[in-house]
């Protein structure tokens, strides 16, 4: 491992001897190195790598998906936070201001400048804040970058030593929100709110003495209203929708074809795999205002669809993530 401030001079060399080269981040500790090495490599025809790994975390990738794929709308604000408590224990050049400038930056914060470089592309203009607030140590402890990228978007990257660990890398869109968490291991994503996409109004179309052209009309409209919903409502499945149908006449065989809105809500469903029910915990039962929780003989927590409000407490409250809750905006939550 060798110090940052030689990363440049190394490259430089290997990539005089004809040598591909990897290079650990940060690739160096300024804008005139990095140009020096990139510029190096380029005339000499050999690869440069830089050592971000974390932009190929999965759930990183998805969100970097969602964006491409325009699922998430216009994008407005990124956020990523790489933090933890290692900095007071960092010893030789790893606790020298001069290699490792604006506290944990060259050791974490980095990783998520590239990541929100990964997702929105290039940076327009940037601003940061560096402060040392705890004794301990001899780096800065914490650090706030703000970035606007060329896209008009703009970025928050956190990142701080003496804290418990925190790494998070997040979109916000007019379309949804997606974040990564947990190195890269769950992905999160808030969709539309579901108010904004209604069912046509069936009902208020029907008319006294409908032609068959008419009433085949009506089928098609509905048909592709119950489409349109299931297409607003990314990661929608069957066991998260309830749906529900007011009815105000007696049913008939006219009356499939002049339906009152058809209103699906939104309920969570439990990935078995994630619960730890079986080892006691009842957070979500214990919590749930309607009773929809209980566990099964076999150990597995059930939610009863029928008693389930789609409220979401259950969701903020499971300390395992073990919800899936599709398609809900963050006022439900
Ligand atoms: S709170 Fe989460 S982990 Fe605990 S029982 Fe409920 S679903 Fe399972
Ligand atoms: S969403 Fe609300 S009502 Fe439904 S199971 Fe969770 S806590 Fe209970």
């Amino acid at each position: 491992m060798t110090l940052h401030s030689t990363h440049a001079d190394i490259v430089c060399r290997a990539a005089s001897a004809g040598k591909h080269v990897f290079v650990e981040k940060p690739l160096t500790l300024t804008v005139a190195d990095a140009r020096r090495a990139a510029t190096a490599s380029r005339e000499a025809g050999v690869v440069l790598q830089v050592g971000h790994h974390r932009r190929f975390q999965g759930a990183t990738r998805r969100v970097k998906g969602l964006i491409d794929s325009g699922e998430l709308g216009e994008i407005y604000q990124l956020e990523a936070n790489l933090s933890g408590p290692s900095g007071g224990s960092r010893t030789g050049w790893r606790s020298d201001p001069a290699e490792c400038p604006a506290g944990s930056m060259t050791g974490l914060g980095v990783h998520m400048v590239e990541n929100l470089h990964y997702l929105a592309g290039p940076v327009k203009c940037v601003s940061a804040f560096c402060s040392k607030i705890s004794s301990v140590g001899n780096l800065d402890d914490v650090t706030n970058i703000i970035m606007e990228f060329e896209s008009g978007t703009l970025g928050y990257v956190g990142t701080a030593y003496g804290i418990p660990k925190v790494f998070n890398t997040a979109a916000f869109g007019t379309g949804g929100n997606a974040w990564s968490e947990d190195e890269g291991k769950r992905l999160r994503k808030l969709g539309i709110d579901p108010s904004a996409v209604e069912v046509a109004d069936l009902g208020g179309l029907r008319g006294g003495n409908d032609t068959p052209a008419e009433t085949g009309a009506r089928a098609r409209l509905l048909i592709e209203a119950a489409i349109s919903k299931l297409d607003a409502y990314d990661g929608f499945r069957p066991e998260n929708a309830k749906m529900l149908i007011a009815w105000e006449e007696e049913m008939s065989r006219r009356s499939l074809f002049t339906l009152p809105p058809v209103r699906y809500e939104m309920i969570p469903s439990i990935r078995g795999e994630d619960c730890f029910a079986a080892d006691g915990c009842r957070i979500c039962s214990n919590l749930c205002p309607h009773n929809a929780l209980a566990v099964s003989p076999e150990g597995r927590m059930i939610l009863s669809k029928g008693r389930c409000t789609g409220c979401g407490a259950c969701v903020s409250a499971c300390p395992a993530g073990a919800f899936d809750f599709p398609g809900a905006s963050l006022p439900q939550l």
